[in-house]
């Protein structure tokens, strides 16, 4: 079995389903994605670890063409923005290239995909967001 590596640790679960690993301010109660010391909100320093799973909603997206600096994965790629039940919105990769088959308010799970391999031959793995079948 071909080993897998998430792209940046304590970014998320590697598990099904996943979860993506976030915070939330014990002063004003919102949740944050990714883990923050302090609140991105009200700057309280009182937060503490939560996770959060899909499905969610596309909130925006676009495709990307150009690979940016440092990407080692295939273009082009879906990227957006979905908002979870919690009320977050989580930016990330769509398993969707083409946007004529996205649409704001779809269902999108939340899945972990392959990015591309190493030096050390392990599949290196990011979360993303994939419409849900209809
Ligand atoms: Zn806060």
């Amino acid at each position: 079995m071909v080993a897998r590596v998430p792209v940046r640790q304590g970014l998320f679960v590697d598990a099904d389903p996943p979860l993506l690993l976030g915070g939330r301010c014990r002063s004003c109660g919102r949740p944050h994605f990714a883990r923050q010391e302090n609140c991105p909100y009200c700057s309280s320093a009182h937060t503490e670890d939560d996770a959060f799973s899909g499905p969610g909603r596309l909130w925006a997206h676009t495709a990307v063409t150009a690979a940016p600096p440092g990407y080692q994965g295939e273009v082009p790629y879906g990227f957006g923005v979905v908002e979870l039940p919690v009320g977050l919105r989580v930016v990330g990769r769509l398993t969707e290239a083409d946007p004529s088959r996205l649409s704001i308010g779809r269902l999108m799970d939340l899945v972990v995909v392959p990015l591309h391999v190493d030096d050390e031959g392990r599949h290196v793995v990011t979360y993303a967001f994939a419409p849900e079948a209809i």
